[in-house]
């Protein structure tokens, strides 16, 4: 009996315990859950590296002029008060380009500011998109451990398989990236050239062999694929990770539908298309979203830029016809700048809520993290964004990132800075 109370009032205790030591609090806030719902007045309490509650506030938000209820912080805590501000699950980029260069000089300089610039634009999770296999562990290593303030980076292994003599080379280097570590392999060009060109009999036999490797050691396989005869393809030959939305023709209802039928999902991209303006001149000029000029400058361009058309278009078919269609950028220049260019792209064909969906939970499980991240439930990690703009006005209002939580530690916080809040709030450079 006395073992029982005793039991009991531990469990009361660690219960009572458990609710005062709620780390974060944001309250007041408008939160977009990410699953279709919104609370317009709402609170999130993180406890350690987990949401713990996500619930809408009893009173409404206190009326400027009126005293707000007083509230009694318990030491330790941060709480801040989201009146005007917006919460939504930290931005996912399922394919991006993150090291380059020297190891010495990457880590001397690079790393931190391209990091810093992704916590500015809301970015809590970054796939690496394929470069040095090395500089990508170490760089996850690194923000992993505090080191480098970044998003959550999941590793890429990169190996060139399409000109590797035999299968049971292709299906070493597979386990060989399965062995360093690394999230997964990237990127598998599959053909290795452009369409036209097909692919040959040995890329065709080595992108088998590495996909049966993948799938018994347990790595994905990051796939670039553009057109439509190679998405699909892919997909039927059992591909699960695309990383771009089709665009040297117009994607088929019948492709889509065994796109999806063969459980292959796609991450958009569709900034790679339309032109790029305000970033790598101030003269007006379109540029791709390498600087050079549009639409000469497209990778493998067909001449008039209408990828710019099929990108959007062709992502909306996919979307439509149930395919998890997730988000990336496939590139290296500012995070807030291409965030802008992927948004504004998508807005050609999708509405906000689908925005929303496509960047929250579609992007979690197009990296088998839907339950972890992703949306803003109880019990996901603590990956959030708190918007100064709503941007359930418009995309422009998601380049307005105002605090940044990863894993329940506040990564960044620009309240009352002078350009909080504001749209674009751009880089000095
Ligand atoms: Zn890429």
């Amino acid at each position: 009996m006395k073992l029982l109370m005793g039991a009991a009032v531990a469990a009361l205790l660690a219960g009572l315990a458990g609710q005062a030591s709620a780390d974060v609090v944001i309250s007041n806030a408008r939160i977009i859950v990410g699953d279709g719902k919104v609370i317009e007045h709402g609170t999130v309490t993180i406890q350690g590296e987990r949401i713990v509650s996500v619930a809408a506030d009893a009173a409404p938000a206190p009326t400027p002029g009126r005293r707000a209820p007083k509230v009694v912080v318990p030491a330790g805590q941060t709480r801040i008060d989201g009146t005007g501000l917006t919460v939504m699950a930290g931005f996912i980029d399922a394919h991006r380009h993150l090291v380059g260069g020297p190891a010495a000089q990457f880590f001397n300089g690079p790393a931190q500011a391209r990091m810093k610039e992704l916590l500015e634009a809301g970015f809590t999770t970054v796939q690496e998109g394929g470069g040095d296999n090395a500089l990508s562990l170490e760089l996850k290593k690194r923000v992993a451990s505090g080191e480098i303030k970044g998003p959550r980076i999941l590793a890429s292994s990169r190996w060139n398989i399409s000109d590797m003599k035999t299968e049971a080379e292709v299906r070493a280097a597979v386990r060989a990236a399965k062995d360093s570590g690394a999230d997964s392999i990237a990127e598998v060009h599959y053909p290795a050239k452009e369409p036209p060109n097909p692919p040959t009999f040995v890329e065709t036999r080595n992108f088998l062999a590495a996909l049966d490797e993948s799938r018994k050691v347990g790595i994905p396989m990051q796939i670039h694929a553009v057109s439509p005869a190679s998405t699909v393809e892919v997909a039927v030959m059992g591909g699960k990770m695309l990383i771009h939305t089709p665009h040297f023709d117009w994607l088929k209802e019948s492709e889509a539908d065994v796109i999806r039928d063969a459980g292959a999902q796609v991450a958009s991209c569709t900034g790679f298309g339309p032109p790029v303006f305000d970033v790598f001149n101030k003269d007006n000029k379109p540029t791709f979203r390498d600087g050079k000029p549009w639409p000469q400058g497209i990778v493998s361009n067909e001449g008039q830029g209408r990828e710019g058309g099929l990108l959007p278009i062709n992502g909306r078919m996919l979307f439509d016809h149930g395919v998890n269609y997730a988000y990336c950028t496939d590139t290296t220049y500012n995070a807030t700048e291409s965030l802008n260019q992927e948004l504004k792209t998508l807005n050609l064909a999708f509405s906000i809520p689908d925005i929303i969906k496509i960047m929250g939970p579609n992007s979690a499980r197009f990296l088998g993290r839907e339950k972890d991240l992703g949306t803003v439930e109880a019990g996901k990690l603590a990956d959030l964004v708190v918007l100064g703009g709503n941007p359930l006005v418009g995309f422009w209002n998601f380049m307005t990132a105002e605090v940044v939580i990863k894993g329940g530690e506040i990564v960044l916080d620009k309240r009352g800075s002078p350009n909080a809040g504001k749209p674009m709030d751009k880089p000095q450079s």
